[in-house]
């Protein structure tokens, strides 16, 4: 899936063609067309990779072996965790409302 239009380049105010992807750069000046948005989603690439890492289970490539194994275990401890919270949840729910329907 592509766009393909002429639009004007943002540095050179040339007209070239778009492609519509990120990294698509102006035939002109070799600018990219889609500058901030590119920077953003780099950010924000960084930004996720930053959050992962701060995490207390984040795997260290040098951490020793017994860490990784448990701090991968307490990974998947916690993922079912949250899993059985969100049925537990939706469980409650279902009850509530097979009362409310036996009430009325
Ligand atoms: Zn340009």
């Amino acid at each position: 899936m592509s766009i393909k239009r002429e639009i004007k380049c943002p540095n050179c105010s040339q007209f070239t063609l778009w492609l519509g992807r990120d990294y698509d750069r102006c035939l002109h000046c070799a600018e990219f067309l889609q500058n901030q948005e590119f920077i953003k989603k780099l950010e924000n690439d960084i930004v996720t990779k930053v959050k992962e890492e701060n995490d207390i289970f984040y795997i260290r490539p040098n951490d020793s072996g017994f860490t990784k194994i448990s701090k991968r275990f307490f990974r998947r401890l916690r993922k079912i965790t949250m899993i059985v919270q969100a049925l537990f949840i939706g469980f409650m729910t279902f009850i509530l409302w097979i009362l409310g329907m036996l009430a009325t």
